[in-house]
């Protein structure tokens, strides 16, 4: 079975955007995955189509209620459903590779995309959301934040990169930021390729990578490696 995700949104003509491109729109022109995105408005009760409410206890905007977005997630992932349902948060888990990585080992993922204020904090408790964040900024709703997550998961689908595109070697995946990249031509503006990568000698074209992808970690992100032990 391919993997599955569905998408609850206001927005549904967002979708798929970036993820209908490129080796992502082909993983599902291949049915190495699929998608399907869900009008929350569908599950409205009144003729206005209205999904959301003023915030109990007073302040600005509207909150999505909780018994439409129930309605909306009990149809798209029935009881039995074992894909892991998340609502994208600017105060969730922060998303992070070894996250993709077990989402992209699973069946799939149901994602309710939040709007306005927020979600009305029962429903997230009584259908199990896991709040999912992309970053320490705000949005103005989760249809990008979910894109932002979806893209990092469907690459690492089986086939849908070409082994052209590997990402064995990529920024997370050991732990480290990726070390500088150099193509043709041998001189650009007065720089040379670095002399190592031109050697032929994989070991140590092996050796130099790994150090430079430590030292930039180090510089940039020294919280994925820990205190120095210099
Ligand atoms: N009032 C909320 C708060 O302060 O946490 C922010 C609501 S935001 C304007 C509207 C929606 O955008 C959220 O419900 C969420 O779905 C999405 N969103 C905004 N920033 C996000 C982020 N950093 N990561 C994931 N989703 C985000």
């Amino acid at each position: 079975m391919s993997f599955s995700a569905d998408v609850i949104t206001l927005f549904p003509d967002l979708f798929p955007g970036p993820l209908g491109a490129s080796v992502l729109g082909r993983g599902m022109q291949d049915g190495r995955w699929h998608l399907s995105t869900t009008q929350l408005r569908d599950f409205a009760e009144d003729k206005h189509r209205s999904v959301d409410d003023t915030p109990s206890g007073g302040g600005a905007g509207m909150v999505l209620r909780p018994d439409i977005l129930a309605k909306a997630i009990d149809h798209v992932s029935p009881q039995g459903d074992t894909r892991p349902r998340l609502v994208m948060s600017p105060r969730g888990v922060p998303l992070d590779q070894a996250r993709v990585r077990r989402l992209a080992a699973g069946p799939g993922v149901v994602i309710v995309c939040g709007r306005f204020e927020g979600i009305d904090q029962r429903v997230i408790d009584a259908r199990g959301l896991e709040e999912v964040s992309i970053g320490d900024y705000v949005l103005a709703g989760g249809e990008v934040a979910a894109m932002v997550l979806l893209e990092a998961v469907v690459r690492l689908l089986p086939g849908v990169l070409g082994t052209a595109e590997s990402h064995a070697e990529e920024s997370f995946e050991d732990g480290l930021l990726e070390y500088p990249q150099y193509t043709r031509p041998q001189a650009f503006e007065g720089h040379a390729i670095p002399a190592v990568l031109t050697s032929g000698d994989h070991a140590r074209i092996a050796r130099w990578r790994r150090a430079e992808a430590e030292a930039l970690t180090r510089k940039r992100r020294p919280d994925l490696i820990g205190p120095s032990q210099d």
